[in-house]
This record gives structure tokens, sequence and C-alpha cells, in this order.
């Protein structure tokens, strides 16, 4: 019977596509480097056996990497070991890219160390080049619906006006109407019932215009939450890789598949993870940890939450954050989450937000329907 134990058969299956294996020891070192690990970084295992695995990290990165580890070894805290990640790799040539990653302790006889698995989002083809057209993409549709959004805020803000004038100048038309003997009556009527009907006028415009945005009618499909939150982390840290942050997710691999528009369910994460980075950025010296989960409702729904280790939402807006104009930011336009919000409602999903339990920041939630026909995993 073969030994299935063997050094030879382990080594097989641990150069057996698609992960990526690393094993270092407890000072960073690399001791074993697979295959698949050569081919994602471009590196051949002969030549960075014996360096310290911060080569193949962004140098952002590669200074924390050390502190990591050797917190790790004095307090056994769990915080990249044993979860999902996604991070930034640096390759050969230079250029940074996202890769989900799985740390585990290992014991190398006579010292500690770490086995890290690892692919390249998008198969390593989620290159900068694809990913700058996604990001221009999102960004497009972004400023749609920031002049959605903003569209909607003025109509909603000038309708009451409107309104008014309209109540006013029909008003005013009944009072001169009655006095027989004032003088220029017509020409004052004539006046003011031009100005009413201008008010009307303006009126049907902007309820035209806040139709027309409402009509952007969205591409629904069937799609994997998983894709969607690696696919939005993934562009979020190319957009924001230079600073040190780490994104662990927890997402069950039986999740059931959502009916979205994926580029309007990746911008509400790409909005919400934006903040988050902004929140975490802006508490310096912090913890720069930001968690990522998911989970079935059970009521047609499943649930996506983004935690950070940010300030948490400042108590002055924390009854409006939803609305547009929002901000606390010195160039901020406050309206990211309005159109969150917006997105989620259209599908009859809720987003909120409250105090992270796991994290010291702020948690955001929302939902997004399961998908309803024979597409679909989740009936
Ligand atoms: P903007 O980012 O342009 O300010 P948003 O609508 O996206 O617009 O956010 C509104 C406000 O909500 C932000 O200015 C910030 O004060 C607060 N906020 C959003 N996300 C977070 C977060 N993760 N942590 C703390 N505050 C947040």
């Amino acid at each position: 019977m073969t030994d299935l134990a063997a050094p030879a058969i382990v080594a097989q299956v641990l150069d057996a596509p698609p992960l990526a294996m690393i094993i270092i020891d407890q000072h960073g070192i690399i001791q074993a480097f697979s295959k698949r690990a050569e081919q994602v970084f471009g590196y051949a295992a002969a030549d960075i056996i014996g360096k310290n695995i911060a080569v193949l990290t962004p140098p952002h990165v590669a200074a924390q990497h050390d502190d990591y580890l050797a917190n790790h070894v004095r307090t056994g805290e769990k915080r990249i070991i044993g979860s999902n990640r996604i991070e930034m790799a640096r390759h050969h040539a230079g250029h940074n890219f996202p890769v989900e990653l799985n740390v585990s302790p290992l014991n190398l006889g006579d010292r500690a160390g770490f086995v890290g698995f690892l692919r390249p989002i998008g198969g390593g083809e989620l290159q900068q080049r694809e990913a700058r057209t996604m990001l221009a993409e999102l960004a497009q549709t972004s400023r749609v619906s920031a002049m959605g959004a903003l569209a909607t805020a003025i109509a909603h803000e000038l309708n009451q006006p409107l309104t008014n004038i309209a109540n006013f100048t029909q008003g005013l038309s009944n009072l001169v109407g009655r006095q027989d003997e004032f003088k220029g009556r017509e020409e004052v009527l004539r006046i003011l019932g031009n100005c009413s009907s201008q008010a009307v006028r303006a009126g049907q415009l902007l309820h035209r215009l806040r139709d027309f945005v409402k009509g952007g009618q969205p591409v629904t499909e069937p799609c994997h939450v998983t894709e969607l939150v690696r696919d939005a982390a993934a562009l979020a840290m190319i957009n924001g890789f230079k600073r040190t942050i780490h994104m662990a997710h927890d997402l069950p691999a039986e999740l059931p598949m959502v009916e979205v528009d994926r580029l309007q369910a990746q911008q509400v994460l790409f909005n919400l993870l934006r903040n988050a980075f902004e929140a975490v950025d802006a508490e310096n010296g912090g913890r720069h940890e930001i968690f990522i989960s998911a989970r079935d409702t059970g009521d047609g729904f499943v649930q996506i939450n983004v935690e950070d280790e940010g300030p948490g939402i400042a108590p002055e807006i924390a009854d409006s954050l939803f609305e547009s104009f929002v901000t606390t930011k010195g160039g901020g336009m406050g309206v990211g989450l309005a159109i969150c919000k917006q997105i989620i409602e259209s599908y009859g999903g809720r987003i909120g937000v409250g105090k992270s339990t796991r994290l010291p920041g702020a948690a955001f939630h929302f939902t997004l329907p399961i998908v309803h026909g024979p597409t679909g995993t989740g009936d």
C-alpha cells in the first residue's frame, strides 16, 4: 500500500494548483515556496528561500510583518493567523496585486513557523490595467449615482418652496380678483398667472427628473456574495494600497446567491470599504483592521457586514448619516451612504450601522435579496 504521507506525495499535493503555498519560520524567513507560488510571484523557490517574507509584500506593509509575527509568537493573538484575509502582495516585477490568504501556525520541530495558502484574486488576471478599467467604470457609476443623489436631493429640497410659491400666488390672484376697483388689476393677474404656471412647470420638471433618476433600470443577475466581496475588496485595496490596512473576511461557502446588478452591489461595498479605509486612516496609530462577514438572514436576504477599527460614527451625524450632504470630511460630498441606501432599498433590502462588537469602530450592515428562480441555489 502506498504511504500517502510520504514526503514526495505531500510535496506533489502542495504543488498542485490553484493554491500557492509558502512556509515561513517565526522570524518570517521563507522555508518553502511551492511551484504555484513561483508562478504567482515570479520568483524561483531557490532564489527566495532564506529571504524574509517582507519581500513579497508592498514596502509599507513589509515593515509591519515582523511586528505581527513577534506579537503572535509572544501573545498567541490571532490577528492574521487562522482567518481568511485579503491582502496586497508584491510581484518580483515590482507591481502589487490582491491575494486571498489563509495562514496557520506550524511546528517546525525546533521552532515555530507558519504556513500560508494564497491565491491571487481574479485568478491573477485582476492586473493593474483591468483593475484600472474596473475602477474607472465604478467611478463613472458613482458619478452617475452621485448626480442621481444630487438630483434627488435638489428635487426634494426645491419641491416644497415651489409648492409654496404656487399656493401663495394662487392666493394672491384670488385676493386681487375679488377687488373690482384695483388699478392695473388685469396686468397683475396676468403676471401672477405666469408666475404660478412657471412654478408649477418647474415642479413638474423636477418630478420628471426624479422619475428619470429612478428609472435607470439596473440589470440584475445571480451573483456569488463571496465574489462580490472579493472583487470590491480587491478594488478597494488597489485603490488604497498605500495604507497599511488588512482585511479579514468570514463568508460561509454555502451562502445562497443574490439577485442584484453586480456593479451596483460592488458600488455599495466599495463605498462602505472606502469609508472604512478613511475612518481607519483617520485613527493614526490605531490598529488597521477591516472585517467583512455575511450570513443568510433566513427571510430571503443575505446580510453583509463591514466592520472597522476607526473611531465609530460621530454622534452629531448619527441620525442623518444616510441623508445626502451629511459629511464630517473636509472634502467629503456626503452622498456615498445616501447612494448606498438608495441602491439597497431599490432591492427591498435594508442598510444600517451600529457599533462593532468585534472591532472598536463602526459596523455597517446591508441586505441583498437571494435569487428566486431556477438559476439560484438559495431556494
Ligand atoms: P463622505 O464620505 O463624502 O463624507 P458618506 O455619505 O460616504 O460621505 O459618509 C458620510 C459620513 O459618515 C462621513 O463623513 C463620516 O463622518 C461618516 N462615516 C461613514 N462611514 C464611516 C465609518 N466607517 N466610520 C466612521 N464614520 C463613518
